[in-house]
């Protein structure tokens, strides 16, 4: 289970008006915007302050919270950083859901995909290269996906030498993208293909519980985006 809660240490704050702060901390849980996936919301709060994390965001080396004064004035020290939850589960879900979809489009379309972008805030989409699949392609994507999600599959984190990366990466989504790394973070859903990734994901398909492939939207430079949703009852395990 992923951590929602943490203590930390605030070692820095620069109040921006009297309303606003950026906050940076020794140790975060708050995952950065990066990678098509939206910043982690929630709250760093100490007994006598509360602060609504509005974004997180990885500059120069640190994540920096910025977010809104709700009590009290942040200060050096102890204090607690909290996710929220509900918005962080749905978008696990989404991503694992969005490199899923990688694997079914491939498998439905007879072809390799090469990713373009993704976006997993609302709109929520992956864009690959080339030009928009059938409907027929995309029925078949879907029912595969949920073929798999119903049987349920791990997730693996797993952190690959270059080397490695080149004999079990070749081919996968997003690899030709990759800047050079000294290790490269790849998530594999069990039966699919190894994928860089440096975002969050459920530990297994199943708790993606459904996907929808909402519908193909063609842009003009030559790629295409995948609308998709999950299902939305689900609850964090
Ligand atoms: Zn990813």
């Amino acid at each position: 289970m992923q951590s929602r809660q943490q203590q930390a240490t605030v070692l820095r704050v620069v109040p921006e008006k009297r309303t606003h702060a950026y906050l940076i901390l020794d140790r975060t849980i708050f995952h950065p915007k990066g990678g098509g996936q939206p910043s982690d919301r929630g709250t760093i709060h100490s007994p006598t302050y509360d602060l609504t994390v509005k974004k997180a965001i990885y500059y120069r080396g640190v994540v920096v919270h910025w977010g809104k004064l709700v009590r009290g004035n942040p200060t050096q020290g102890e204090a607690t950083n909290e996710l929220d939850w509900e918005y962080r589960y749905l978008v696990m879900r989404r991503h694992t859901a969005a490199h899923l979809l990688d694997h079914c489009l491939a498998e439905a379309s007879s072809n390799q995909v090469q990713t373009t972008d993704s976006w997993l805030d609302d709109p929520c989409y992956v864009g690959y290269a080339g030009d928009s699949p059938s409907p027929e392609v995309l029925r078949k994507t879907e029912g595969l996906a949920n073929q798999i999600i119903g049987a349920g599959g791990k997730v693996r984190i797993e952190l690959l030498t270059p080397e490695q990366g080149k004999v079990f990466l070749q081919g996968a989504p997003n690899y030709e993208r990759l800047p050079d790394l000294s290790e490269i973070r790849t998530v594999t859903i069990e039966g699919c293909q190894p994928i860089p990734c440096g975002g969050t994901h459920v530990s297994d398909v199943r708790e993606i519980v459904k996907v929808s492939v909402v519908r193909a939207e063609q842009m003009p430079t030559q790629s295409y985006r995948l609308h998709f949703s999950v299902e939305a009852n689900a609850s964090g395990v």
